[in-house]
């Protein structure tokens, strides 16, 4: 494949599309992104095309701020003319947000081949918006690129061995990126000694059904007040998360940020004793980075980090949150293992796109 129309929209997918946009330059794919709008602020966008040096977007559809089904479903409409002009060899999608399975459901009615980035991850909780998205990416998807064995065991799970499609287990795009930035960050970010941090805890909140849910939100702040009180707290705080404690008046004792870019976000966790948080990706950055994670969530994706004891499940309650900073604050792992690739995650997935 030498074009690839590739969509985008979400902060967690400019960090993906960095590193595999880089690699097609590389190898000289052509590739016209479009950018759906779903996450627009400055800071939850600009910035990590400005400090990523992601290419332009060719496209920028502006939709967001619609309930799940009319942003999809005007994504799909307004992502068809795209592709029928374009006419690319492949459609690109990363992970699983409306953005995602708009991109794949309008490129497969057109019978154009979807490439799907991190593919074959499951929570197994349908009442996440992610999960269906996914779960319908992936059989709308002809070349999928897993991260993990186990995600690569989920598609098999389904039957998709028996599907005319190919898996590849390249590795986690998102520790290329880690490791690829870590050195600009350390250069560039200035954020440690702007808000004077010493000893801290990293945390952040966006998910869904915790947001959506007064009493898991309630919990959560609960929980971070009291750990606060032995190790501050710094919370780079969602729009959506920030509005609703605002609207419930809910009393916040940790400190909170605006969200804040890649480079910002990297000397955070490098810098960080441990990290809270109901993010997908910020679960491997943890990782990545050497430290131990609290997972406001029920299940996780990432089920590795759980099962290696880098990663504790919580969900919301207080109790739990605080039992589980107890533990992990004194914890020492060693965090020497490789259980997502080895950084050439990009490079492999881009050198099977030129291939096909
Ligand atoms: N991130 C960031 N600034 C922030 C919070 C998160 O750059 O203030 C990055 C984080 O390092 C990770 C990505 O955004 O690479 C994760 O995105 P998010 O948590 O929104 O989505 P998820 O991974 O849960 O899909």
């Amino acid at each position: 494949m030498k074009k690839i129309v590739t969509i985008l929209g979400a902060r967690p997918q400019f960090i993906k599309a960095a590193t595999v946009s880089r690699q097609f330059q590389q190898l000289g794919i052509d590739e016209r992104i479009v950018h759906t709008g779903q996450h627009f602020d400055q800071n939850m966008s600009e910035v990590f095309f400005e400090e990523m040096e992601i290419p332009h977007p060719a496209y920028q559809l502006n939709i967001h701020s619609l309930s799940h089904g009319a942003m999809t479903g005007r994504m799909l409409e307004a992502i068809e003319p795209i592709l029928l002009t374009e006419k690319p060899d492949g459609v690109l999608v990363y992970g699983d947000t409306n953005s995602t399975l708009a991109g794949a459901l309008a490129a497969a009615k057109l019978n154009i081949p979807v490439i799907h980035i991190e593919a074959g991850l499951r929570s197994f909780n349908n009442q996440m918006p992610e999960e269906i998205n996914r779960i319908l990416t992936d059989r709308l998807s002809q070349l999928l690129f897993c991260p993990t064995q186990t995600a690569v065991q989920n598609l098999q799970r389904e039957g998709f061995e028996q599907f005319d499609v190919e898996i590849v287990k390249n590795g986690d795009v998102m520790q290329d990126a880690a490791l690829f930035y870590a050195k600009k960050a350390a250069e560039k970010s200035t954020i440690i000694q702007r808000l004077g941090l010493k000893k801290f805890a990293l945390a952040t909140i966006h998910r869904q059904e915790n947001t959506d849910s007064i009493d898991a939100l309630t919990g959560i702040i609960e929980g971070l007040n009291a750990i606060h009180a032995q190790l501050p707290v710094l919370v780079p705080l969602h729009p959506r998360t920030r509005n609703i404690i605002a609207q419930h008046n809910m009393p916040v004792h940790f400190q909170t940020i605006e969200p804040v870019g890649y480079f910002d976000m990297i000397r955070l966790l490098q810098a960080c004793e441990i990290v809270l948080t109901d993010s997908g990706g910020v679960q491997k950055e943890a990782f990545f980075f050497g430290k131990h994670c609290i997972t406001l969530r029920q299940e996780t994706e990432w089920i590795e980090l759980v099962e290696n004891g880098y990663n504790v499940l919580v969900g919301s309650n207080p109790e739990k949150m605080q039992h589980a900073f107890e533990q992990l604050l004194t914890k020492t792992s060693d965090f020497n293992i490789n259980l997502y690739g080895n950084g050439h995650a990009a490079e492999l997935a881009a050198n099977s796109i030129l291939a096909h």
